[in-house]
């Protein structure tokens, strides 16, 4: 076993119903006075609830999906005026990625508290869009310094975004195997992610309001993106960055078609891989696990279905190929491509 592996450094609280205290003790922990608190207008009830206990200097709710810049400059801006000392996101990947994009230029701490299976806040990944186009990179800075799961925020969750969130966590399990840093301990969090997953997100549509089966999904969601992000990106995340950049497809959603042909093509050169994803759920292989999931939670089938069209897949495949990761298991060029995203596209 030849491999260097690296953790990143981070508290994680795991507090169903108590997010107000262990946001302040957090916030306290760092020496923190002047809260940013940041949620989208839908989830600023909830964070003046989560965050009654701490200073809070301005509660900023201009949230947009992929941070445009302008989005991220116009948060920045508002930090400084109100000269805030901690950055406290309350809500799914689109509140802690406007808290990163603060981050990433002042340096200021971010206790994260999500409300979505996007598991953002367990990686040091930050991505800002400019002129439509996403760029994506990695900086400590960005890394929340705590995070706090409080599943009673989930329960509002609506069925549809459960599942598809939940499957944008499983996919940072699954690729995780294949990434470029992929070693023996990040795929021990990515199998042990993945099972926590294919249990709890079945069992959470059957009982939305469970909080201890919310808090399984939640659990698998922080593992899996701990895996992910010790791994770095795979070809699953290469091809989601570019139909969510490019063509604006939902980020869950798109995540949740995609997964199963990426499996597809790389499960019979991954035997491994493999091996841990059916065992993780309880199946022959790891593509029939992962298609009876899919019957179970009811996401959509196709990106035609989310927008995207025939004529778009090989400007698609074309953007893709220059990023896809050496460490790829099965070999990709651009008709391995456009087949799989033809494929995708039909569902
Ligand atoms: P999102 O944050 O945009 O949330 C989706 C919708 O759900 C929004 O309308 C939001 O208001 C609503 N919502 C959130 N929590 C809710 C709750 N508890 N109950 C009811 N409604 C709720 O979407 P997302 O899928 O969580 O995050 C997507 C974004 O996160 C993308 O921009 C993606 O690129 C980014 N992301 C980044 C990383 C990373 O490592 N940097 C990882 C995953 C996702």
């Amino acid at each position: 076993m030849g491999f260097t592996h690296e953790t990143l450094p981070q508290r994680v609280r795991f507090a169903a119903g108590e997010a107000d205290s262990a946001v302040r003790e957090e916030v306290e922990l760092l020496g923190a006075r002047r809260a940013m608190v940041i949620a989208s207008p839908r989830g600023a009830g909830v964070a003046r609830a989560v965050t009654a206990g701490i200073g809070v200097a301005v509660l900023h709710d201009g949230v947009r999906e992929h941070v445009p810049i302008e989005v991220a400059e116009a948060a920045r801006a508002v930090a400084a005026e109100h000269d805030v000392d901690v950055v406290v996101p309350v809500g799914g990947g689109s509140a802690t990625g406007l808290a990163k994009a603060v981050a990433l230029t002042t340096g200021l701490p971010v206790v994260a508290v999500p409300t979505t299976y996007a598991g953002s806040e367990a990686t040091d990944v930050w991505g800002l869009t400019t002129d439509g186009t996403k760029t994506t990179g990695t900086d400590r800075r960005v890394l929340p310094r705590a995070v706090v799961y409080d599943a009673s925020l989930t329960l509002d969750l609506p069925a549809a975004l459960t599942a598809t969130s939940g499957l944008n966590a499983l996919a940072h399990a699954v690729d995780a195997l294949w990434a470029p840093r992929a070693d023996p301990i990040n795929a021990a969090l990515a199998g042990e992610g993945a099972r926590a997953l294919a249990a709890a997100l079945p069992a959470v549509l059957d009982a939305p309001r469970d909080v201890a089966v919310r808090e399984r999904v939640l659990y698998g969601t922080y593992l899996a993106s701990t895996a992910f992000a010790s791994a770095g990106s795979g070809l699953h995340h290469k091809i989601c960055h570019v139909l969510g950049g490019r063509f604006d497809l939902p980020h869950a959603a798109t995540h949740a078609v995609v997964l199963p042909h990426v499996l597809a093509l790389n499960a019979p050169h991954a035997p491994d891989a493999d091996r841990r994803l059916a065992e993780a759920f309880g199946s022959t292989s790891a593509a029939a696990g992962l298609a009876d999931l899919h019957d179970r939670l009811d996401v959509p089938r196709g990106l035609a279905e989310l927008g995207l069209r025939d004529e778009q897949v090989a400007e698609a495949a074309e953007a893709i190929l220059p990023s896809v990761p050496p460490s790829n298991p099965a070999p990709v060029d651009l008709e391995v491509l456009e087949a799989l995203l033809r494929a995708a596209l039909r569902g």
